[in-house]
């Protein structure tokens, strides 16, 4: 049984009390414990300040960008190991791990590569200056420097790796360190790869900060230049932004939450087309990879009523062929979910969808497993429910189910399908399929104040489309309401959340040779 450390102010510290327990979501065994009573996080936010960040600012983009490579790299050097534990404390295949592990080094990769093309500046130029007086002589202009504190990165269960390297890649490319809290049911992999990072020597001192373990008092010690950047339930957040120290303090924010994420099937779809392929591919896939625990899953589908009869058969036909287990074995895809308590979860919020929507395939009762007890490991089948009355269905439309499930919808046309969606109440990501221009586009246009991302399918991109539950650097991710409000990614956009944008007014060659310090974007 291993014990999970916190590593802050440059050691290990193991917790003194009140171990949590981390298990194989297979078959339910303690792995490891975590605590982190005891560890002071007092001295381990102060230790970024005082350490990390001017060990951070004085390095270039470029220089921060040579960081992130060696971290990426580390990562790849151990794929192997850290795919090994993602399977066994998270549940995964090793498809599903490696979209977490592989993830997770191409996030960092892409901000090296980015930070690369920052080049020498050390904070950035947004935008071009502005005249504010009869002539150029008195300009205004703004910047955005790294924040003089620290981001704490607090992720959620399903993404350990990712999650941790997304938030840090963001971080130290702007010039802030970062101190990670993984969820702690699903630590294993994200602690590894902090000890692979702190072995290989990768993190200057105070950069990079871990707690294994709860919070703990963490957020009454942060300020006014910190920041929290937090991705879980809606539940916790409400906590955390009300929390009164960060009130208090005017903390900043940034909140990645729950989703009921779409997907539009349009009228014009027909069997045999590459659309309508790419449609059902997409809907599977994201019902079922990481066992429905991705926060830009598909939750509700919308078809035509025309429609819904050959998607619920080609929908059924491939859900079932899906073969749910041992996550170790190479014939399984669909693993256990990642926690007894997410199993309850799941299970008590599939009772709530059905009472606006009957089941098609799976439910709650129905358990095939190949090679695992299903009295030990947290098995839910893949299951398609179906509402027949899409404007009455408001458990569908309120109820985020962090499990392998969706729910058929019929809409009446475009505009009918863009307020459905906006029933959810603020999303990450919605995709609409549709070869018909007017109706993508007047989709598209009721979707995007309600969404983050909108991913438009037709059969010209059919070949080489990303499926919307995968979240890329050069694209920001989050998204309005339920889904918090934040934003991460997006390249330059997701490190403005750790920088201070500050309009600056004076001289204008004085300002002109500010901005050549820096790197100018936007
Ligand atoms: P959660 O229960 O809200 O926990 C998330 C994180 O918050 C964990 O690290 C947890 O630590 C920590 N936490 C809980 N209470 C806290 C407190 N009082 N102070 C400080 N930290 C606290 O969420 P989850 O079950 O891990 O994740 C599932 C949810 O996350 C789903 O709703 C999903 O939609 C959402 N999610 C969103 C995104 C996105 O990018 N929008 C991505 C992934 C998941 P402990 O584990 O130690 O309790």
């Amino acid at each position: 049984m291993r014990t999970l450390e916190s590593y802050t102010c440059g050691r290990w510290t193991a917790g003194t009390s009140n171990p949590a327990s981390l298990h194989n979501a297979t078959t339910g065994e303690a792995m490891a414990t975590a605590s982190s009573h005891g560890v002071d996080l007092g001295a381990a936010v102060r230790f970024a300040r005082e350490r990390g960040g001017p060990a951070l600012r004085a390095m270039t983009f470029a220089q921060r960008g040579e960081l992130l490579r060696k971290m990426s790299d580390a990562i790849v050097t151990h794929r192997d190991e850290l795919l090994g534990l993602a399977m066994q404390n998270g549940g995964n295949t090793r498809s599903d791990a490696k979209f977490d592990v592989d993830g997770a080094s191409g996030t960092l990769a892409a901000y090296a590569d980015h930070c690369k093309t920052l080049g020498d500046g050390r904070f950035l130029v947004d935008g071009e200056p502005v005249s504010l007086g009869r002539s150029s002589r008195l300009s205004g202009q703004h910047v955005a420097v790294p924040r003089h504190g620290v981001a704490v990165q607090v992720n959620a269960f399903n993404f350990p790796a990712w999650g941790m390297a997304e938030k840090a890649a963001c971080s130290l490319a702007a010039g802030m360190p970062f101190l990670a809290k993984p969820a702690t049911a699903t630590a294993l992999v994200a602690w590894r790869i902090m000890q692979v990072w702190v072995e290989q020597g990768v993190l200057p001192e105070g950069v990079g900060q871990f707690i294994a373990g709860g919070a703990g008092d963490l957020l009454d010690h942060l300020g006014p230049q910190d920041v929290l950047a937090f991705t879980g339930s809606s539940d916790t957040a409400v906590k955390l932004r009300g929390h009164r120290r960060v009130l208090e303090k005017g903390v900043h924010v940034n909140v990645e939450a729950d989703s009921l994420n779409v997907a539009v099937a349009g009228p014009d779809l027909q069997r045999g087309t590459a659309t309508y392929d790419l449609f059902i591919n997409n809907v599977v896939k994201e019902m079922t990879q990481k066992a429905g625990q991705k926060c830009t899953a598909i939750r509700r589908v919308f078809v035509s009523a025309d429609g819904l009869e050959s998607v619920r058969e080609d929908l059924l036909d491939r859900l079932s062929t899906q073969k749910v287990g041992d996550p170790q074995r190479d014939d399984v895809t669909v693993g256990p979910l990642a926690t007894a308590q997410q199993k309850r979860d799941v299970l008590a919020g599939m009772q709530k969808l059905m009472k606006n929507a009957k089941v098609i395939l799976g439910g709650p009762d129905k358990l095939e497993l190949l090679g695992a007890d299903p009295a030990k490991g947290y098995f839910v089948m893949p299951t398609l429910l179906e509402a027949p009355e899409a404007d009455r269905a408001d458990e569908v439309h309120a109820h985020e189910v962090f499990g392998p499930l969706a729910t058929l919808l019929v809409y009446r046309d475009a505009a009918h399908a863009a307020a459905l969606a906006a029933r959810g109440e603020g999303g990450l990501v919605a995709s609409v399929y549709s070869d018909d221009k007017a109706f993508s586009t007047e989709v598209f246009l009721g979707l995007a104040p309600h969404h983050g991302r909108v991913c438009v399918g037709s059969e010209k991109v059919a070949g080489q489309f990303i499926p919307p539950g995968t979240v890329m650097p050069m694209l920001v991710h989050g998204g309005p309401g339920r889904a918090g409000g934040g934003e991460e990614l997006g390249g330059t956009r997701g490190m403005m959340l750790y920088t201070q944008r500050t309009a600056v007014q004076a001289f204008g060659p004085w300002l002109e040779a500010l901005a050549a310090m820096g790197k100018r974007v936007g």
